[in-house]
């Protein structure tokens, strides 16, 4: 991989930040652009720019072969086996909404039960909640040992007759933990019971195929595989999509409608109401083209080493606690120092140009099971280098020397 030939693709890395340059290293929580993407978007808007799908016109119907040529491009990237299986949602957190609300509609009952890890993300969490407010479900908790290691015996004794889906992160935005969802599933399916993977944070980084892990279903945004914002994916076996009932209503969903009854429209569009963001689809489609000519493969080997280098030289830095130490881990290292409180040391890095997230990170779950209210969390992308993670260190050493 040519880093340097990568960051020139991102305009955004070569700026300065208060005089310094930018050090990113918030890509867990969103990552930076490519040039390709950004034009894409231009372009589309200057030069075909039409409501998709109900069009005869021209433009219309270019329009509308960009949209579904990106939910091929969508469809290649994790090998699903139709296109039929790609719903286009604004992100990871209303793929999830979608997914609570319409199999809790047709298949959880009073008393039913939903297996979460105790790492997830409040979007695997709240949506199954606002469920168990509605229709008085219960949801049981996959505890994790303190390397950031889900209990795997302890999951397969969470089953009995009333679970009826399981949600499990692949990897966690906090601990980087890489879970072994592949095997999970299977547990599930002994079970007969489905799972949906949170791919949010595996998508950007590691090879995902939802045939090889015989997932049911798998939601992620694209504003975290260097897409734009406002465009998500929910993956969904068919047999399952078939049976789920709509999420909204509106127009593309619908096959007729009368005021006495409505038949709504063929899979993916049943779940798709109203005019998709086929603009942001088509950048999505470009990102993953971006990234799959790269090879993500590569991009999960050069992330691993560059990961491994970080852990290696935050580990010398005196008072560094590390919270998430799995055999399995991605690029994201979540740590404190000393006493120092965690927006105190990003914002003092944030100075020096360093970018990094503070704060519970969305999992307060899993902030009580570790005993603290946050952490700082630096997150790793393709773009990302040995110097910067040299920056942050040296940053860290100066922080603590202020303390
Ligand atoms: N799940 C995980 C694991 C995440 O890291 C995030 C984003 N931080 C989400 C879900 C929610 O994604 P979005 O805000 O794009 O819907």
């Amino acid at each position: 991989m040519n880093i340097q030939q990568i960051r020139s693709d991102f305009p955004i890395l070569s700026r300065t930040v208060y005089g310094k340059p930018l050090v990113y290293l918030d890509n867990g929580a969103t990552t930076q652009k490519p040039r390709c993407v950004v034009e894409s978007i231009a372009d589309e808007y200057y030069s075909v720019n039409a409501n998709v799908h109900r069009g005869v016109h021209f433009l219309s119907q270019q329009a509308t072969e960009l949209h579904e040529g990106s939910r091929e491009t969508v469809r290649r990237f994790i090998n699903a086996r139709s296109t039929n299986e790609i719903v286009f949602t604004r992100g990871t957190t209303e793929s999830i909404n979608l997914l609570a609300s319409s199999f809790g509609e047709a298949f959880m009952q009073e008393g039913d039960e939903v297996i979460l890890s105790v790492m997830e993300h409040h979007s695997n969490i709240v949506p199954w909640q606002l469920l168990a407010l509605r229709k008085g479900i219960r949801l049981r908790v996959v505890p994790m040992n303190d390397r950031g290691e889900l209990l795997t015996d302890q999951y397969e004794q969470l089953f009995n007759d009333r679970t009826r889906i399981v949600g499990i992160t692949q990897v966690s935005n906090v601990l980087g933990t890489v879970n072994p969802v592949g095997k999970m599933i299977a547990t599930a399916h002994a079970h007969n019971v489905p799972v949906v993977i949170d791919a949010a944070q595996s998508i950007p980084h590691i090879p995902v195929d939802v045939q090889q892990l015989d997932a049911d279903f798998l939601v992620f945004s694209a504003h975290k595989v260097y897409g734009p914002t406002g465009v998500g994916v929910l993956y969904g076996k068919e047999a399952w999509l078939d049976r789920l009932p709509p999420y909204q209503g509106g127009g593309e969903m619908i096959q007729h409608v009368s005021f006495e009854h409505t038949t709504f429209n063929e899979l993916p569009f049943k779940f798709e109401a109203g005019t998709p963001d086929y603009i942001g689809t088509t950048g999505l489609a470009k990102a993953l083209d971006y990234v799959t000519a790269i090879g993500m493969d590569n991009i999960a080997a050069y992330e691993h080493g560059l990961t491994n280098y970080a852990m290696r030289r935050l580990r010398e830095i005196p008072g560094m606690r590390i919270f998430g130490e799995a055999a399995e881990k991605g690029s994201v290292i979540s740590f404190l120092v000393g006493n120092i409180h965690h927006f105190d040391m990003g914002t003092l890095l944030d100075r020096l140009g360093i970018a990094v997230r503070t704060g519970h990170h969305c999992a307060q779950p899993l902030m009580q099971r570790l005993g603290i209210e946050g952490t700082v969390r630096a997150s790793f992308a393709l773009y990302n280098t040995r110097e910067e993670v040299d920056a942050l260190v040296a940053g860290i050493e100066r922080v603590s020397q202020m303390f």
